[in-house]
C-alpha cells in the first residue's frame, strides 16, 4: 500500500471507483476517461510501480491478471469481437499511474497505435 498511490486508495476503498471485481490477489475497475467502449484496468492489490519491479516472484500474480482479464472480456462482450491488453511502462509509453495495470480496451476496431 502506497499512500500516494490512487490505483492503491482505489483498493483500500479510499476513493470512487466502478469496480468490477476484487479478489485476495487483484482489482479490476473501469477506466475514468475510457478509451474505447469496453475499457476496464486490472491492477494487482499490492502495489508495484511497473513491469520495470516485477520479479520471478509475481509470475502467478501476472497470470492471474491475464485470467481474470479473459473472464472480464467475455462477461463484456468483447471475447469475440476481439480486444487488446496492453501494460504502460515508462514515459515513452505513457505510463501515468505508477501502480502496474493491465488495460482492457475492446468494443471497437483498434488501429495499431491506439491515441489517448
Ligand atoms: P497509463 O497511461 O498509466 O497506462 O494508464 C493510466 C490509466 O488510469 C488512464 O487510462 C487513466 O484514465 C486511468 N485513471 C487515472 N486515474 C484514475 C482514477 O482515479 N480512476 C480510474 N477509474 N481510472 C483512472
Ligand atoms: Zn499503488
Amino acid at each position: 500500500m502506497n499512500p500516494d498511490c490512487i490505483f492503491c486508495q482505489i483498493i483500500q476503498g479510499n476513493t470512487q471507483a466502478n469496480i468490477v471485481y476484487k479478489d485476495d490477489m487483484v482489482t479490476a475497475f473501469r477506466d475514468i476517461h475510457p478509451l474505447t467502449p469496453v475499457h476496464v484496468l486490472v491492477v494487482p492489490n499490492r502495489h508495484i510501480a511497473s513491469v520495470n519491479q516485477v520479479t520471478e516472484e509475481d509470475e502467478m500474480l501476472l497470470g492471474h491478471l491475464v485470467t481474470v482479464a479473459r473472464r472480464l472480456a467475455a462477461e463484456n462482450g468483447i471475447d469475440q469481437s476481439g480486444y487488446r491488453l496492453m501494460i504502460n511502462t515508462g514515459p515513452d509509453a505513457g505510463q501515468t499511474v505508477h501502480h502496474i495495470h493491465l488495460h482492457i480496451l475492446g468494443g471497437q476496431h483498434m488501429r495499431i497505435r491506439l491515441e489517448g
